[in-house]
Order: C-alpha cells, then sequence, then structure tokens
C-alpha cells in the first residue's frame, strides 16, 4: 500500500493545529503508521530540502524548519500522496483554495503549516530519512 510522509511545520505545532490536520486525514480513511514530535536539526533539514539549496528563500526555509518542534508522521492508503497534497492545498496559502489546509490555516507563503511528500519517490526518500523501519506498525 502507498506511503506518504507528512508533517505538521512549526507554525502549525505552535497553533495547536496538529489534532486538526491528524484528524483530517483520518476522516478521510488514511492510516497513521508512524508518528512523533521532534526537533528538526539543520542537518537533517538540508538533506529535507536538498533540491532547494541555493534558491533565495532556501536560507528562510531552513531556519524556519529547524524553529521548532515538528510532528512528523507517515500516512498510508490509496494514492495517498496525491491526495493528501490536493487536502493541504497550493504552496501559496493565499492561492490554496478554501477547504484545504493551507487555504483554511495559513496566509503566507513560508508558513503554511504542513508539508506533504511530492511523488512517491519521495515519500520514500522522506520516510527513510525521518523514520527507522521498527518506527512504523
Ligand atoms: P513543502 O515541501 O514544504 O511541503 P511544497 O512541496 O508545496 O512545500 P516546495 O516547492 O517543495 O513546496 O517548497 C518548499 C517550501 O519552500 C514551501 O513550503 C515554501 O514554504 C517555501 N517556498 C517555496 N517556493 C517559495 C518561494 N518562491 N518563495 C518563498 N518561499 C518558497
Ligand atoms: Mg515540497
Amino acid at each position: 500500500m502507498e506511503r506518504t510522509y507528512v508533517m505538521v511545520k512549526p507554525d502549525g505545532v505552535q497553533r495547536n493545529l496538529a489534532g486538526e490536520i491528524i484528524s483530517r486525514f483520518e476522516k478521510k480513511g488514511f492510516q497513521l503508521v508512524g508518528l512523533k514530535l521532534m526537533q528538526i536539526t539543520p542537518e537533517l533539514a538540508g538533506k529535507h530540502y536538498g533540491e532547494h539549496e541555493g534558491k533565495p528563500f532556501y536560507g528562510e526555509l531552513i531556519d524556519f524548519i529547524t524553529s521548532g518542534p515538528v510532528v512528523a508522521m507517515v500516512w498510508q492508503g490509496q494514492n495517498v500522496v496525491s491526495v493528501i497534497r490536493n487536502m493541504m492545498g497550493k504552496t501559496n496559502p493565499a492561492e490554496a483554495a478554501p477547504g484545504t489546509i493551507r487555504g483554511d490555516y495559513a496566509v503566507f507563503m513560508g508558513n503554511n503549516v504542513v508539508h506533504g511528500s511530492d511523488s512517491p519517490e519521495s515519500a520514500e526518500r522522506e520516510i527513510n530519512l525521518f523514520f527507522s523501519p521498527e518506527e512504523l506498525v
């Protein structure tokens, strides 16, 4: 069954949105197979966002994602990667449709509350980056 890596970003944790975000994916029918609250180190942040290295917003992105704890999760289900991306809404919350997580809870590009892998290949890479196999059920 397909799996994806999802995290509630530091702004989402600070604003007490973790429960709401988890609840949406539970109600949709996806299965939670891994979950932990953690502080991302700059080294791990660099690996996670390696594709963005050199872009103008990279420094801010790393500072933001390491600024406080995140809720790291693995979710499982049919087409879970693309369905969760749709439920998150567009990267820029100003353009994200109402009813999506970013559309409902975020305003700024830098503080967009939630991350979800953008492809099954990214999901595989990110799950291995954040979780060891014994941490997943
Ligand atoms: P994420 O990977 O964080 O889930 P995403 O896949 O929707 O978001 P990416 O293109 O991977 O979007 O960008 C990663 C993050 O970098 C975005 O969530 C956003 O906070 C920031 N970002 C992306 N593009 C820009 C930009 N043009 N200006 C400022 N910040 C940006
Ligand atoms: Mg991305």
